[in-house]
């Protein structure tokens, strides 16, 4: 549903942040971008969650090329289609975990928050700060925050980068789960523990 062509992205002072690639992304599949650091995963992901505007290239979102200056279908197609989940946390730390997947979208309710969280094995917490719970716990809480909505795309970038195995493995069943249900997910990680379980990967060391 998602296709990227010959995408590459420069910044103004001539870095170059990623080389030409052409991807595409489908629903119920994690795909695994891999490579060292600095390779350009973050930039990708970001190109593929229309974060960042690309310097050449196309893509296309159901076949329908989305321009880089329409900033207005662009947050749209944000807004309907996806969920992302940042490197680190973006979580407001006095709130609780119900309070912070309800600020994802306007539309949420404590419900689908309560559901949200139940999903990713964080029932019991729904009352707490978020300042109170471990590092584990707060990435879960943002991954809750980003599927709330019932995106079509998951985006995570180093989604286990901080966490310990235990949590690792909770990452990638909750990541896995996503797919099942249908969800197209995309994740930028240097970490095997992830990679190992992708259906497919993207090494931009190589692409
Ligand atoms: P990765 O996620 O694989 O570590 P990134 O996509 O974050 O890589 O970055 C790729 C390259 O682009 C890096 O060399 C980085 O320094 C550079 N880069 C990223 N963002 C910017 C920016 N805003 N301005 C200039 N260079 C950037
Ligand atoms: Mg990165």
């Amino acid at each position: 549903m998602i296709d990227l062509t010959d995408v590459a992205k420069l910044y103004p002072r001539g870095e170059v942040a990623l080389r030409p690639v052409s991807v595409e992304f489908h629903p119920g599949e994690l795909v695994w971008l891999s490579g060292r650091s600095g390779v350009g995963k973050s930039t990708l992901l970001g190109i593929a969650a229309l974060l960042v505007v690309e310097s050449s290239g196309t893509v296309r979102i159901d076949g329908v090329p989305v321009l880089p200056s329409d900033e207005g279908t662009r947050s749209r197609l944000r807004r309907e289609l996806f969920g992302v989940v940042p490197q680190s946390p973006r979580l407001f730390s006095e709130l609780s975990p119900v309070r912070n997947v309800m600020l994802a979208a306007a539309t949420l309710t404590a419900d689908d928050a309560d559901a949200a969280l139940a999903e990713v094995g964080l029932d019991g917490h729904a009352a707490r700060p978020v300042k109170t719970m471990s590092g584990g716990e707060q990435q879960r809480v943002s991954i809750a925050r980003a599927l709330a909505k019932r995106p079509r795309v998951l985006f995570a970038d180093e989604p286990t980068s901080a966490l310990d195995d235990a949590n690792a493995s909770a990452v990638r069943r909750i990541l896995r789960a996503a797919v099942d249900r249908g969800c197209a997910v995309v994740v930028a990680s240097h970490d095997p523990r992830i990679g190992d379980h992708a259906d497919r990967r993207i090494d931009l060391e190589v692409a």
